[in-house]
Formats: structure tokens, sequence, C-alpha cells
């Protein structure tokens, strides 16, 4: 980007879904996983606070990455009554890029769809470097706003030809089966133990307990856990956890405040049983090993996503010549 002399650059929400789209995410999300592992990005640590007001979870992720240059923080959270009180979505966020070379601000990002897109796109990188090839049936476990961004991305990365879905919320299912018969695909709704079926199941909530249990599921099958990105949050049981092979965004991540933290509470599992992602992208991880093997992607959501799909807009924003600049 090379915005910073000429003022702020300011790219507003309602601006962001002409500008990057789930191909451009996805390989921005891949691209900074694998600077991350080779040690040329790093995320500080998150900070979550629930604020005590409208049961708001709100927070801070930042890092910076050598690689793409690209230095700032993510700011928002979730707040779970916007949408029945206010008609808003729930999770509200804004990136903001910084000048690695001069601490100057450069972007303001509107961050709530490209969260979606970057997390989305989180799930599908996994699915690409470790789901079977011959994977047919994808599991959903959510039917929420993330929900749908996940099933829509994830069906380019394999040829599947079946979606089953369970919510804790029944009612809800109609936004995944939607996205399903949008593509062309039968959708199925079915309890938790239906979900043996699925080759790749996807939960991504916001419960604290197991949905998913070890019996739940099929060997070979790959799951993305991607709801669990707080402190006492759960989808999956940690049984089935410490049967799987464990893949992450961030190890220090996942065990602190990713799907991992009860198998490494419960002692079942060590730190030393999850691999980077970005290891099996680069080639130092070899990844699935075998047909049967159950893998499982801890997809907790770090900052160096956003700053990679933040800094991407900003640079096709600026591109197409519809950046707004502010003298700051
Ligand atoms: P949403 O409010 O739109 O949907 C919530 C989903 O959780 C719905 O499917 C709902 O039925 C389900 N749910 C609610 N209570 C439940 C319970 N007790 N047990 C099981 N399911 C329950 O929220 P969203 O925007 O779709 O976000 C879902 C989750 O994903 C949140 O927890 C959010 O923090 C997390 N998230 C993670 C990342 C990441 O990078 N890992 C990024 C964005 C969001």
């Amino acid at each position: 980007m090379t915005a910073q002399s000429e003022g702020i650059v300011i790219v507003p929400e309602g601006a962001i879904a002409d500008l990057i789209d789930a191909d451009a995410s996805f390989e921005a999300v891949e691209s900074v996983f694998a600077a991350m592992s080779r040690g040329d990005a790093y995320n500080f640590p998150v900070i979550r606070e629930a604020i005590g007001h409208e049961d708001a979870l709100y927070g801070f992720k930042g890092g910076f990455d050598k690689s793409g240059m690209a230095l700032g923080l993510k700011a928002g959270g979730y707040w779970p009554n916007n949408l029945e009180k206010r008609g808003l979505i729930n999770h509200q966020s804004t990136v903001f890029l910084f000048d690695p070379d001069t601490g100057k601000v450069k972007a303001m990002v509107g961050g709530n769809l490209l969260t979606a897109l970057r997390t989305a796109a989180s799930s599908s990188v996994s699915i690409k470097h470790l789901a079977r090839e011959d994977s047919k049936v994808l599991g959903m476990i959510g039917a929420g706003h993330q929900a749908t961004f996940q099933l829509r991305t994830a069906l380019k990365h394999r040829n599947f030809e079946k979606v089953i879905g369970w919510n804790y919320h029944p009612d809800m299912l109609p936004n995944i089966e939607k996205i399903a018969t949008e593509a062309g695909l039968p959708f199925e709704a079915v309890d938790l133990p239906g979900m043996v079926e699925a080759d790749v199941i996807i939960s991504i909530t916001s419960a604290f307990s197991a949905s998913l249990m070890a019996d739940h599921v099929s060997p070979g099958t790959h799951i993305a856990a991607m709801g669990t990105d707080t402190k006492g949050k759960q989808e999956v049981d940690a049984a089935l956890v410490a049967k799987a092979t464990v893949f992450t965004d961030e190890i220090a991540q996942s065990i602190s405040i990713g799907e991992a933290q009860h198998a490494i509470a419960d002692g079942s599992i060590t730190e030393s049983d999850i691999a980077e992602i970005g290891a099996v992208i680069n080639g130092t991880h070899k990844g699935r090993t075998s047909a049967d093997e159950i893998t499982l992607f801890d997809g907790t959501g770090v900052g160096l996503q956003d700053l990679a799909v933040a800094a991407k807009v900003v640079d096709l924003a600026v591109e197409k010549g519809v950046a707004q600049r502010v003298d700051f």
C-alpha cells in the first residue's frame, strides 16, 4: 500500500463486498498462515473482555506480517443482542492498519464482512490441505451468520455432493439449506449422530458446551472447529480432540482460547500434539497421513488474517480508484 503520504484510506463496510471476494480472501489467508509458520509474521496477545454491557465481548487482535508489511489491529467483538434488538449483525469490528516504517495510521477498514470472509477462508484452507480428496458429504453444525459464509466457501474446495446440517436452534437451518440449494446440492437436516455420514464437518456456533462427540464422527473425517475463540467456549468433546490429529492457525491461541483448551486442561493432549496449518502449507509438516485419520483444525481466528484481508482491500480500493482519503 502506498497511501500514507496522501492521508488515511477509509474503506467503509458497505464498499467491501465490491472489492474482495472469497477467492481473494482465501489467497490472503493461506499466504499469511504460511508466513506465520516461516516466522515472518506474528500475532500479538489477544485482548477479549466481557464488558458487562449488552452481554458483549469486546477486544483487540493485532499483529505484524513482515513479509506483507502489514501492521495493525482489529477492534471489535460480539454483541449477541444486535440482530434481535437492532437488526444489526452480532459481530461488529473495524480494522486499523499502520505504516510499519513510521507508526502512522494508514487505513481504517470495515471489518464485519472481512471477518466472515477471512474465517470462511480459514476453514477452507484447512479443507484444502487436510480433507480427503474424495470427500462427498459436508456436515454443518451451526446456522448463524458465519455458517452461511463457511458453507459457501467450503463448497469450492472439494466436489461435495450433499450437505447435512444440525443446529441448536433448528428454525435457523433454512439459512444454510438456502446456500446448499443455490449450489445445486441436496440438504438434509440430521441429528448429531447423523454426522457420521459427513466426510468434512464445519462447526461454527457460540456454544459453551460440546455438541460433537467422538461417536458422531467417522474415521477419515476432517473437522474444522471454528466457533471456539474465547476461554470457556466449546463445540467438540475433548475426547474427540484427543482422538484427532490436531492442527491450528496459532498454537498459543489454540491452547488458551481455542477448541484444544479443554483437551489441554484435562491432560489428554499436550501443546506438542498440535501443529500449525502453515507448516502443512509450507510442506514442513506432512498433514494427513492416512484415509482413516481424523484431522481437526482448531480455527481460533488470528489478527493477521484480518490484517491480510484488510490490506488486500486497501490495495484493491487504491487500484480501482475508489479509496476515500482523509487527512489525519
Ligand atoms: P450467530 O449469533 O449468527 O449464530 C450463532 C450460532 O450458534 C447459531 O447457529 C446458534 O444456533 C448457535 N448456538 C447458540 N447457542 C448455542 C448453544 N448453546 N449450543 C449450540 N449452538 C448454539 O453467530 P455467528 O456470527 O455465526 O458466530 C458463531 C460463532 O463463531 C461465535 O461464537 C463467534 O465468536 C465465532 N467466530 C469465530 C471466528 C474465528 O475466527 N474462529 C470468527 C468469527 C466468529
